[in-house]
């Protein structure tokens, strides 16, 4: 695999992008995280006529992460919708109906195309333009709306794997997001991942250009009214982690990009 998408969904936890990029920079070390390979498991399983919690409601405010997302059945991506709206999944089985809670924070990989070399400068791609919008179809547009961060992570080349970085450390990251946080709940009691639509009229307002932006991105990339709310969202987490007291067209232009959706290589 030369390089991987990553799709995160902010509903829960923090709603807050450095924690989302410091967590999938460390999840793959994580032994908290769900690493969730059979399918069966994800929404429900049963012992006996008895519904029992699956994969999704054991990632309770915790985060569920999905390995080669297209390649799950299209009926569990789909159900993974509700439960995300919702924090619940309700179960039904025998005249018997059960609600388990599901809010968890959704983290997802996958590669840009069927064969994994799209985009590498080695050219070794033979994925036909048919077959990368199947793959890509596997995914629907109303799960990809849920979806708040879309990050490509370019295959390094082997001088880039060998060079030493300077990095900002984890810990200052860390510092920014508990930071961000805390302003999240002294200004609004809240995260603002939890914020309704009315409290995202009291507290997301941009500024003028932020205003035009987001205008010009409704039209450019049809954005639904969930999606707006989320971009609004978003940039509010971007500018907290900014100490920014309003939001500035530049939050508003990165929450925008993060859902500009998924590039041909
Ligand atoms: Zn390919």
């Amino acid at each position: 695999m030369v390089s991987q998408l990553f799709l995160v969904n902010l509903d829960s936890v923090a709603s807050n992008v450095a924690i989302v990029v410091a967590t999938i920079l460390r999840i793959l070390n994580a032994s908290s995280c769900f690493f969730v390979c059979i399918v069966a498991f994800i929404l429900k399983s049963y012992n006996g006529s008895v519904p029992r919690p699956g994969e999704i409601s054991l990632a309770h405010h915790g985060v569920l992460f999905l390995d080669e997302l297209p390649e799950f059945e299209r009926r569990v991506l789909e159900a993974l919708r509700e439960p995300l709206e919702s924090g619940h999944i309700a179960v039904a089985r025998a005249m018997r109906r059960s609600d388990f809670p599901a809010r968890f924070q959704l983290v997802a990989a996958m590669n840009p195309c069927p064969c994994g070399w799209l985009g590498h400068h080695s050219g070794r791609c033979r994925c036909t333009p048919d077959q990368l919008a199947r793959y890509r179809g596997r995914l629907s547009g109303p799960l990809l709306d849920r979806i708040d961060l879309m990050i490509e992570v370019p295959a390094l080349a082997g001088v880039e794997l060998q060079a030493k970085w300077d990095n900002e450390p984890s810990s200052a990251v860390r510092a920014r997001v508990v930071r961000a946080r805390e302003s999240q709940l002294a200004r609004q009691g809240k995260a603002n991942a939890a914020l309704g639509p009315k409290e995202i009229e009291t507290h997301c307002e941009p500024d003028g250009r932020g205003r035009d932006l987001l205008q010009q991105a409704i039209a450019r990339f049809s954005l639904s009214g969930r999606a707006y709310h989320r971009v609004l969202k978003v940039a509010r987490s971007i500018a907290d982690l900014a100490a920014a007291p309003g939001i500035m067209s530049a939050h508003v232009a990165e929450a925008i990009h993060y859902r500009r959706g998924l590039s041909d290589g």
